[in-house]
């Protein structure tokens, strides 16, 4: 029964109905609502936070899956140097913080009569929506690719059985073959990620496939902490020598990507008309906004969800937050600690506005760290306000951070390997319990 149909039947059934759906008879006593639509980074924390900001907010979480696995370390999961169930998830802890999570899919979102529809048939009012979808994939840009051939040449760009299919193929591939990683224009899910990975995949290959190499086909002239990979793909990769294991064609050597795909024979063809043929092929398409969000018409007429930048509530239908990934919070990037500083301060306005405050003044942080290997870390960190860009335009503005040095000892790096695991920790504990 939905919490929607169990409140009309308390209504009419009276007394003995009453004590069998109490905790369902919230709204109706005035207890507040929250809905929150994903439960994976964005999703858990805000949901966290408002538990802890306010016990009294009943706040539902609608997730399909039982267990989440982050992309954030996926890619050393990908280079063999970490298991996959280190990655991976479950929604005990929480539960354990007072939330209710339901495992199901949102399909409809009705913002007029706020209520969400769900494939398994529930309905849920709300007082207010978050929205944490993250990202889904605009097939349809590479001709010769499709969702289908994705199940064989994997993105890897959702953690979980993507993740594991590009390992499996890493781990049969010979000696001597070429792994070809093609990122798509911006804006998309981790900017740094595709080198990232890179860098991993060059660490796996030095230690068990020396004769092997990496070849990044990309849709941008420059990439997240550029001069600071440069140098480590010099320092550890030959990069820019005739035996380099990471060699780079940039978007300017593209014309912006890859025009089709030959997905038999793994050859991909630039959009000036070059081929370039692998035996590992790892194809991250152009994204959008999780489904969910298009389809509520959270995006407008674009593929990302425009916000208030105070409250990151939608411009389109007032009432809904939309976090993460698939919300517009540029200048921030689509990283797992934006979503979670997102999530925090969504939290608090959200409570403000339950109680008919106004909202407190925001800040939010981000920091990225990438791997170059298992003793080679780099990273960038900012910390963000609301403000305006040249054209009066309401923006995050970074207003301070820091970059890691480019001529750094190699303990710094060392360091900042331990500090990526440390904060891998320190999140996941935060997200889920
Ligand atoms: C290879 C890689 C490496 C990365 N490394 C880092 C890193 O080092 N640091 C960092 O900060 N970030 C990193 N990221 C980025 C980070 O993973 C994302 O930015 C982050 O997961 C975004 O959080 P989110 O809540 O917006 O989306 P997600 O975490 O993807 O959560 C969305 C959830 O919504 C659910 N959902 C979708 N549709 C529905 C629906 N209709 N109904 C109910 N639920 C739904 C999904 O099942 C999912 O669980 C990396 C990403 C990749 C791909």
């Amino acid at each position: 029964m939905t919490n929607i149909a169990r409140r009309d039947f308390v209504l009419g059934a009276g007394a003995a109905g009453f004590a069998l759906a109490a905790p369902r008879f919230a709204i109706a006593q005035g207890k507040k609502k929250v809905v929150v639509v994903g439960g994976g980074i964005g999703g858990c924390t805000v949901a966290h936070y408002l538990r802890l900001a306010d016990p009294s907010i009943e706040v539902t979480l609608i997730e399909p899956k039982k267990s989440y696995q982050t992309c954030f370390m996926s890619n050393e999961v990908i280079a063999g140097a970490r298991k996959m169930e280190s990655i991976t998830f479950g929604y005990d802890g929480v539960r354990k913080r007072g939330v209710e999570v339901v495992h199901d899919s949102v399909t409809a979102i009705d913002p007029a009569g706020r209520t969400v529809k769900t494939a398994g048939g529930a309905s849920y009012g709300y007082d207010r929506l978050v929205v944490a979808p993250g990202i889904d994939f605009k097939f349809g840009g590479i001709e010769g690719y499709d969702a289908a051939v994705a199940e064989k040449i994997p993105h890897a760009w959702k953690a979980g059985p993507q993740t594991e299919l590009l390992r499996q193929q890493l781990e049969a591939m010979a000696d001597g073959g070429t792994v070809m990683i093609c990122p798509p224009a911006a804006p998309y899910r981790c900017p740094p990620g595709p080198y990232e990975r890179a860098s991993l995949i060059a660490a796996y290959l030095k230690r068990h496939k020396p004769k092997s190499k990496v070849l990044i086909v990309d849709a941008a002239n420059g990439f997240s902490k550029q001069p600071l990979f440069i140098e480590g793909w010099k320092a550890l990769y030959g990069y820019g020598t005739p035996n380099a294991m990471i060699e780079w064609i940039s978007g300017e050597q593209t014309d912006g990507g890859i025009a089709k795909l030959d997905a038999a024979t793994r050859t991909v063809t630039t959009r000036f008309g070059d081929k370039h043929k692998a035996d590992v092929l790892n194809l991250i398409p152009a994204q959008t906004a999780g489904k969910i969000a298009l389809d509520a018409g959270l995006t407008g007429s674009g593929a990302w969800c425009p916000i208030d930048v105070e409250t990151f509530e939608s411009t389109i239908h007032k009432g809904i937050h939309v976090i993460g990934d698939a919300s517009i919070a540029s200048t921030m990037p689509k990283s797992g600690y934006a979503a979670n500083s997102q999530a925090k301060v969504t939290a608090a306005a959200i409570v403000a506005l339950l109680q008919g405050k106004e909202p407190g003044p925001q800040a939010y942080v981000n920091t990225c760290y990438s791997l170059l290997n298992d003793s080679y870390g780099i990273s960038v960190a900012n910390v963000y306000r609301p403000g305006k860009d040249d054209k009066g335009a309401p923006v995050i503005k970074s207003v301070s951070g820091g970059i890691s040095p480019l001529g750094a000892s190699p303990e710094f790096r060392r360091r900042e390997v331990a500090y990526a695991h440390s904060w891998f920790k320190n999140i996941t504990n935060d997200v889920f319990g």
